[in-house]
């Protein structure tokens, strides 16, 4: 039985990779998905395309976040076709998921390449909360995706670490705050998973991720998203404020 029937949902940066297999996932409960993108506008219809195909229903909303409109850009957008598609402006769940990942030793951090970090995955995604919570009825969720590189040490990580750990502060202070209207937020954490980039068909690089995993593997988009779908279905109703390890056991050492 699909558990999301007549929700509606919003996944940001669900133009590939993870927020791809999330919008899939959870249009394939029976929600009607807004597949947020950025700039891939081909790849975001695509995604749209392949939902309604599969019989499920979405919408694509582009914006730019980071930017000082991208929020409202995002919203106005999102509140249009939510009306077109389903009557009103009701978002049950959102997925803050849009991220930039990027290296830098300590040594080498430019404060503008800090500060666009910190804008697009930290930022933006209160901002996004925020602008939501008017739309976001009672029982709804909120789940943001984090990165297991908040809990080991990765020097060349320190900037994208830091912008994750503050994006968990969200679903830890917004969990207390939305506890009585029984919207849960929770952080899942990925550990390495193929997003289609280029970097996973190098097979030395493959193998070097796949270690880490207590499985030996890197994972599919798919497994982190079915971790989301249970975290937005009903089944989850008693978990809010949650940091779920979604790193095929990464985290073990
Ligand atoms: P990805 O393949 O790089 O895709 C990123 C998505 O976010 C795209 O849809 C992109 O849209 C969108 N996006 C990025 N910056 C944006 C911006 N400024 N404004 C609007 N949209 C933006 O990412 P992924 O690997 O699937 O990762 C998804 C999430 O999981 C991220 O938060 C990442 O930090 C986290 N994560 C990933 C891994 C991993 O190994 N892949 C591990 C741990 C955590 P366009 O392409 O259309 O611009």
């Amino acid at each position: 039985m699909p558990k999301l029937t007549d929700r509606t949902a919003l996944v940001t940066g669900a133009s590939r990779g993870i927020g791809r297999a999330i919008a899939e996932r959870l249009a394939q409960e029976g929600a009607l998905v807004a597949v947020h993108y950025g700039t891939r506008t081909e790849a975001a219809e695509q995604v749209v395309a392949d939902i309604r195909a599969a019989g499920g229903r979405a919408f694509a909303v582009q914006a730019e976040l980071g930017l000082a409109d991208g929020i409202d850009i995002l919203f106005k957008s999102l509140e249009a076709q939510l009306e077109e598609h389903a009557g009103s402006t009701r978002l049950d769940i959102l997925v803050n998921n849009a991220g930039l990942m990027g290296t830098a030793l300590p040594e080498d951090i430019s404060g503008e390449w800090f500060d666009r970090m910190m804008a697009v995955n930290a930022k933006a995604p209160l901002f996004v909360i925020q602008r939501a919570l008017s739309l976001i009825p009672d029982h709804g969720r909120i789940i943001n995706i984090s990165s297991g590189l908040t809990r080991f040490a990765a020097p060349e990580q320190v900037t994208y670490a830091m912008t994750k750990g503050a994006l968990e502060q969200i679903s830890l202070h917004l969990a207390r705050h939305l506890g009585k209207r029984r919207i849960t937020v929770n952080t899942v954490a990925p550990g390495s998973t193929d997003n289609g980039s280029e970097l996973f068909r190098v097979p030395e690089v493959r193998a070097a991720m796949s270690q880490l995993s207590a499985f030996g593997e890197v994972a599919e988009p798919t497994v982190i998203a079915d971790v989301v779908a249970f975290l937005a279905s009903a089944d989850a109703r008693w978990i809010t404020g949650a940091f779920v390890d979604a790193s095929g056991g990464t985290l073990l050492g």
